[in-house]
């Protein structure tokens, strides 16, 4: 065998059999087949166009990567694979590498014939002829996708809780030491919540490791829910969720926002064919109060988790005892008021109002009483919690009803009470459901719309004008009077007072306190009374306790007053002697005394 022999039989690459001279056709001929079998083989989609860039060739491998066939692809330009992903600068970049070194390497996204883009791996190399003319260009690529696929599955193994596609415990540290150091540059409070599913085991126990499964997706889906941008919640291990808030600016604001989380699982949990009824129990740690680190704040939270567990079915607690004290006075309160709405805690008293020009009372104010087992608890310490977590509007229309069907009842009595208003807060205000509503109530109990009034404080009407002027409206349209309650407390524009649809300023109690003693109390009460009046509206006195107040709102053209004076609020039989005009005789001696004083003070001067 001739060394030249030897080297044929070896050089199977195309390149090399070429080169090889003095090769027998018989072995390049079997070199080429196995080419074209590398070729036709070849994972890799390969391309060979013209110097013009025109496909001359394709290999099966570009077919079933692009999805074009041979004969769609033959003849085109690459440019049918062309994704718009890169930038015009991409590929002019590609030709200069191209023209000027014969190769370019590098990551490209193209489009499939499906529409569908994809990540490839692209190698092309110019081949030239003996001379140095490009005659081809041969393309190699790779389909990265699958790649792309496997890798984001590893890294959403390691960042993300199998189960519930949750952030792993990794990815939650991270945050909250994240978010500790901006709050320590810029201030500002973060809490870490640990949130644990009350009896969880013995779902698991009992109706098998599916239906806790499903149990804990949900629970995980609900949380998830209610977090904002910045906020994490991760699932550690069996039932235990932890949850960053950031930017939390009070302790109540924390204790709403847990509260709220526990009430997730208010809804029934549906696992394995089985309605679910959960509860939860949460604790709390606070930065910077409890801690500054993220180990230190998950730890008392935890074992704030821990002793809420002992207060049985949701409870919240803090790491910090007074803070769990506090928040726990508060969440029982909200409880109960849930409960007490159920269980019809709640009752309405009337109090007189008194029209000093007319001499007569001329309606009343329902005020609303709450009266649990234990105790009689204030509207001042109710009506916001109501409020805030949004039981003010069930209790608002259950208000509203009652005092239509106390209206109706006292109208088949014979002695209709003149009106009834009924205090409405800001919430109710600007509720879209307002005005069907009191349709609604007024309707069921035939009760004329000019028999019930509303009073809104100031700064409720002041947070949305341009709500309240059309709410405004609508309660005038059906024929109601409108008061603001407690004026002067907020911070009232005249230029918007005087473009609501206002039949009554209610001056607060606390200018009325000092109308004696107080100079500056006096001269407001003066100055809303003057101001009332050039508006057109009517001025009634609020928290009218004494004869001396009585006087000096008599001397200053007050039109009506309320207060402990005349009557404080009553039940609702009580307001009998009222509806029928049957005043005291201390009052009406109080108010014939300052008549008689006034008439010596014309007779003398
Ligand atoms: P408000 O509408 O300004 O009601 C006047 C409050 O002053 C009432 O307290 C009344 O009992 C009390 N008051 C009346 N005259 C006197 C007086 O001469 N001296 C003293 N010391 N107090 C007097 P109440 O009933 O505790 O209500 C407190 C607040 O709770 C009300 O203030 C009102 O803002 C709110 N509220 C009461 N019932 C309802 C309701 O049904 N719905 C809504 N949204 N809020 C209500
Ligand atoms: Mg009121
Ligand atoms: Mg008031």
């Amino acid at each position: 065998m001739n060394g030249s022999e030897k080297n044929g039989e070896n050089c199977l690459l195309y390149e090399s059999i070429l080169n090889c001279e003095g090769a027998p056709a018989e072995k390049v001929k079997r070199a080429l087949q196995i080419i074209s079998s590398v070729f036709s083989h070849a994972v890799e989609g390969i391309v060979v166009t013209d110097p013009e860039g025109t496909i001359k060739l394709v290999n099966p491998a570009f077919t079933v990567i692009t999805g074009y066939e041979p004969e769609e692809a033959v003849g085109e330009n690459p440019r049918i694979l062309k994704s718009d992903r890169q930038p015009a600068e991409f590929y002019r970049k590609f030709w200069e590498s191209l023209k000027t070194e014969g190769k370019w390497e590098g990551e490209i996204w193209n489009r499939r014939k499906n529409g569908e883009v994809y990540p490839e791996w692209l190698s092309c190399t110019a081949v030239y002829d003996e001379n140095g003319n490009v005659t081809d260009y041969i393309s190699v690529f790779n389909d990265l996708s699958e790649v792309r696929f496997k890798d984001a599955q590893i890294e959403m193994q390691s960042n993300y809780d199998q189960l519930t596609g949750l952030s792993s415990r990794s990815v939650f540290y991270g945050r909250v030491r994240d978010e500790l150091s901006r709050l320590k540059q810029t201030g500002g409070r973060l809490a870490i919540l640990v949130l644990d599913i009350n009896r969880f085991k013995i779902i698991n126990d009992s109706l098998g490791h599916p239906a806790g499964d499903a149990v804990l997706q949900e629970v995980g889906k609900r949380l998830a829910g209610h977090l904002g941008s910045r906020e994490k919640i991760s699932r550690i291990g069996g039932d235990d969720f932890h949850i960053l808030l950031s930017d939390v600016k009070t302790v109540e604001e924390v204790a709403s926002r847990a509260e709220k989380l526990i009430h997730i699982l208010d809804e029934p949990v549906n696992a394995g064919g089985n309605r679910l009824f959960l509860s939860a129990s949460l604790g709390a740690a606070i930065f910077p109060e409890d801690g500054n680190k993220a180990e230190t704040l998950l730890k008392k939270a935890d074992l704030a988790m821990h002793k809420a567990k002992e207060y049985g079915i949701s409870s919240l607690r803090f790491y910090t005892e007074e803070l769990s004290d506090m928040v726990s006075s508060r969440l029982t309160l909200e409880n109960s008021l849930r409960r007490g709405l159920e269980n019809k805690e709640f009752s309405l008293v009337y109090q007189p109002k008194f029209s000093l020009a007319k001499r007569r009372v001329e309606g009343f104010e329902a005020l609303l009483r709450w009266k649990t087992p234990e105790r009689l608890v204030s509207p001042w310490e109710f009506i916001p919690v109501a409020e805030e977590i949004g039981l003010i509007l069930p209790l608002g229309e259950w208000v509203f009803l009652e005092v239509c069907r106390q209206i109706a009842a006292w109208r088949d009595e014979g002695f209709l009470p003149g009106e009834v208003a009924v205090n409405l807060s800001a919430k109710q205000l600007h509720h879209s459901d307002l005005l069907p509503m009191i349709r609604k109530a007024l309707d069921e109990y035939s009760v004329d719309a000019s028999l019930v009034g509303v009073e809104i404080t100031e700064s409720g009407l002041m947070e949305n004008i341009a709500g309240s002027v059309e709410i405004l409206s609508g309660l005038k349209e059906l024929g109601m009077k409108v008061y603001v309650d407690d004026f002067g407390t907020g911070y009232s524009s005249l230029n918007y007072l005087k473009r609501l649809p206002i039949d009554v300023l209610k001056i607060d109690k606390s200018f009325i306190d000092g109308v004696y003693a107080d100079r500056s109390d006096a001269a407001i009460t003066r100055a809303i009374i003057g101001l009332g009046k050039a508006l057109g509206m009517e001025i009634i006195a609020e928290g009218v306790e004494s004869a001396e107040q009585l006087d000096f709102l008599l001397i200053n053209g007050c039109d009506g007053i309320q207060g402990y004076l005349l009557s404080p609020p009553v039940s609702p039989s009580e307001t009998l002697t009222f509806r029928k005009n049957e005043i005291s005789r201390f009052f009406l001696n109080l108010l014939q005394r300052r008549e008689y004083a006034t008439e010596r003070g014309a007779a003398s001067e």
